[in-house]
């Protein structure tokens, strides 16, 4: 365990005497991976000046991740110099609870959201699970407690309880199977059951009722009311507007949106889903309806593409940085680290590890 006061604390307190040739090294390895980035949260530009302000900063949280024994685990939604600097994995929630299970770490930065860095500690338990700000939180994981689910249990008795990955501990304590955006419609369709009580997010349940219906799965899905306040704002119009100014534009939305909208999108998947699918069509421009970090991402991995406006920011995200990892590296305050009520946790693992089992292998 990291304490805040111990001697390894107090030696990385000291910062490394960094030459200018390690710098510009540094500088010039950023500048690699951000070139292509222009949809930047903060509005900069990628060049070697800005590249070279953050060098010190990246250099020193690589630095603490070796004498810690840490890694950074990032969510494709954070800042790019995040995910291209210090992360040693980026991708959706699914694949980084992957991650989580693997890595034999004694330290778990989780730059995402706080449900993100729970479901890490579910799955993780011995390591020290830490997050940069404790205030990022998810407008689909506040919109449900684990008590309000009991009560909606106590309303559909007979059916099972099937919580999308956005939500608390306890709300995964209170489920039967957890599912992602990536495995939800297979895992849905192959449960027993034929009512299912989806939690919490009222539209990725009315787009799977949608898609299993079109596939031809007849169930009832009966849906709490959290929305994404990331994805809930498009609307059809914004896509009828983007298609008459750019012919032949491919829109690919993210099944947290509404109904409306994936019905007028070319493409809806998970967040990975959406990657392969731009990585592998040809259009002239792509809309993507989603958080604006998976457009940077995919201007870094398929800088050839070409991506007009229309991503939206998740606030939440927004507040992991370069600076509040390093300070959570250094020493992390109390309520940075991610603890659990054991028998709450082993429930919320038995619904983790049934998602693992349920999934489609591939
Ligand atoms: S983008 Fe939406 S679902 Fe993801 S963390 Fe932000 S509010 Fe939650």
């Amino acid at each position: 365990m990291i304490k805040a006061c111990d001697s390894a604390t107090l030696l990385s307190a000291v910062p490394a005497i960094l030459t200018d040739d390690a710098l510009e090294l540094e500088a010039d390895r950023l500048l690699r991976a951000l070139l292509h980035v222009d949809c930047d949260p903060q509005g900069r530009t990628w060049n070697y000046e800005t590249c070279r302000a953050i060098a010190p900063l990246t250099l020193e949280i690589n630095r603490l991740k070796r004498e810690r024994d840490a890694v950074i685990l990032a969510h494709s939604y954070v800042e790019p110099e995040i995910i291209y600097g210090v992360a040693d994995f980026r991708g959706d929630s699914y694949f980084l609870s992957l991650k989580a299970r693997e890595v034999r770490a004694r330290v778990i930065v989780f730059a995402g959201v706080v449900f993100m860095a729970e479901t890490a500690k579910i799955l993780s338990p011995e390591a020290l699970v830490v997050v940069p700000d404790r205030g990022s939180g998810c407008s689909l994981a506040d919109s449900l407690t684990g008590a309000q689910l009991r009560e909606l249990k106590a309303l559909y008795p007979d059916a099972t309880v099937v919580c999308y990955i956005n939500c608390t501990a306890d709300v995964k304590a209170e489920s039967d199977v957890c599912v992602t955006s990536g495995n939800v419609h297979h895992i849905v369709a192959n449960l027993p059951a034929r009512r299912i009580l989806f939690v919490p997010d009222r539209l990725m349940g009315q787009n799977v009722r949608d898609e299993l219906r079109r596939r031809g799965v007849d169930k009832e899905i009966i849906t709490s009311d959290g929305t994404c306040m990331v994805h809930d704002q498009f609307g059809p119009a914004d896509i009828a507007a983007a298609r008459e100014r750019f012919p032949g534009l491919k829109v690919v939305a993210h099944p947290e949106c509404t109904a409306e909208v994936a019905v007028a999108s070319d493409f809806v998947g998970s967040t990975g889903a959406m990657m392969k699918y731009v990585k592998t069509t040809a259009a002239p421009y792509y809309l993507m309806l989603t958080e604006c970090g998976l457009v940077g991402r995919l201007q870094v991995e398929a800088p050839e593409k070409a991506f007009i406006g229309g991503c939206r920011l998740c606030p939440y995200m927004k507040l992991n940085s370069l600076e509040k990892v390093r300070d959570v590296l250094r020493a992390p305050r109390p309520d940075q680290i991610v603890t659990l009520d054991e028998p709450l946790r082993r429930r919320a693992e038995r619904c983790i590890e049934r998602m693992f089992e349920l999934s489609p292998k591939d």
